[in-house]
């Protein structure tokens, strides 16, 4: 008898002609979350079971594996021998000690002498014969002792599901390119993308020396903080001091962010040309403040050709608060900083520019320089 962890993943995702793609992309997916820790990947029908690992280490390991996008449950088990008596050991260790309890059993191996149910019945009565405080209850149990008979004489005894991360497996729907700042809506904007398939990889533009080393730890951070769910290798930063500078002394003040967003919208396109990448993200949600709205995000997508992508356009902050807290990003989120985007804010930034102002404004710029000026200070940090 051996301890186990066994994942499932929604089939319905995975049906069809892509099915190995799906399954080798979550494969390899799992195998990197469990880097550095002793273990077996086995796949077996329409699931995988991690054998083989130190003992004590299943919480750490389901810990990691339950956050693998396309894992839809996980059971921490036993795999043991096909006989009665080898499967009653196990479920032994699996029941409760007191309570109501049932016996669920599913028989991937249908040649064995025993139905499901006689199964079930033989556990159930020899698991009540051992425990004078467990009782029946088929209808409404505290809890089950669940059986699976597999092929090849062995069987897996398990007793809760716990929730995966759900998804499809990061990788099978192309990359993209986060653009994160220190606040709560962009690493949730990476969490959403990243949960549907995208590979994704993040770029942060800071103001130094007006913004510090602060701010940029913070978004290290958070990168790490996304990094088992996102699987995030790469963190490029970008200095847009130059190019907020140039603004300021030149264009209509009001402008100032629509402008910046520009310049950041057209970097962010370059970087991702260069490496292959096929949309970027941004954290914005319409109406949130005066940039993001309409005419903000028009002005924006103006400069680029790529897809955008604004997983929380349609969010409340409430909404994005709550489910940066469920992903954990949000205290960090909170903490005071200097974004690049508030120094030299504007008292009264405009909230429908106007593209041919806009347009005007950015006229008594260089900014094809600046553009490049900016991306000769790409630095990229590895994890
Ligand atoms: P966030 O909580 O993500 O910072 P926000 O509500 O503060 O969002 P803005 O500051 O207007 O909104 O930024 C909108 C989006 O623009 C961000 O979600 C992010 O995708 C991008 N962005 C803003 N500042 C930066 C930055 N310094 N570096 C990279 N991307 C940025
Ligand atoms: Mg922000």
């Amino acid at each position: 008898m051996e301890k186990v962890i066994i994942l499932r993943y929604a089939e319905i995702h995975l049906k069809g002609k892509n099915r190995g793609y799906f399954e080798r992309m979550l494969s390899m997916n799992l195998e990197k979350s469990l880097k550095g820790l002793r273990h077996e990947l086995h796949r077996t029908s329409g699931r995988w079971l991690v054998e083989k690992f130190e003992e004590g280490r299943e919480g750490e390991i389901a810990g990691r594996v339950s956050k693998v996008f396309g894992v839809h449950s996980y059971s921490v088990g036993l795999l043991t021998g096909s006989e009665l008596d080898e499967i009653y050991a196990a479920a032994k260790l699996v029941a409760p000690q007191s309570g109501s309890f049932k016996v669920e059993t599913h028989r991937g191996y249908k040649k064995y002498p025993l139905t499901s149910p006689e199964i079930s019945a033989a556990i159930g009565g020899r698991l009540l014969a051992g425990n004078p405080n467990l009782k029946v209850d088929v209808h409404a149990p505290d809890s089950v002792v669940y059986i699976d008979v597999r092929e090849h004489g062995s069987a897996l005894v398990f007793g809760e599901f716990g929730a995966g991360a759900g998804g499809m497996p990061v990788g099978s729907a192309g990359k993209g390119l986060l653009m994160i700042s220190g606040g709560i809506d962009s690493p949730v904007a990476g969490y959403m993308m990243a949960k549907r398939g995208l590979t994704v990889e993040l770029l942060h533009f800071h103001s130094y020396p007006y913004t510090n080393d602060g701010a940029k730890e913070k978004v290290v951070t958070l990168s790490k903080l996304l990094s088992p769910y996102t699987q995030v290798t790469r963190l490029t930063t970008v200095s847009v001091t130059r190019i907020q500078e140039e603004i300021h002394a030149k264009c209509a003040n009001e402008l100032n962010v629509t402008l910046l967003r520009r310049f950041m919208f057209r970097i962010a396109e370059r970087l991702a040309r260069e490496r292959g990448y096929q949309c970027l993200i941004t954290g914005e949600s319409l109406g949130q403040v005066a940039s993001q709205t309409m005419e903000g995000m028009t002005s924006s997508n103006a400069v680029v050709t790529l897809p955008v992508l604004r997983p929380l356009v349609g969010f409340d902050k409430d909404e994005i608060i709550e489910r940066a807290k469920a992903i954990g990003t949000y205290e960090t989120s909170i903490l005071p900083y200097e974004d690049c985007c508030t120094v030299f804010l504007p008292e009264f930034p405009a909230t429908k520019p106007k593209l041919s102002f806009v347009e005007e404004e950015e006229g008594k710029l260089d900014v094809e320089k600046l553009v490049c000026e900016a991306m000769q200070t790409a630095e990229t940090i590895a994890f």
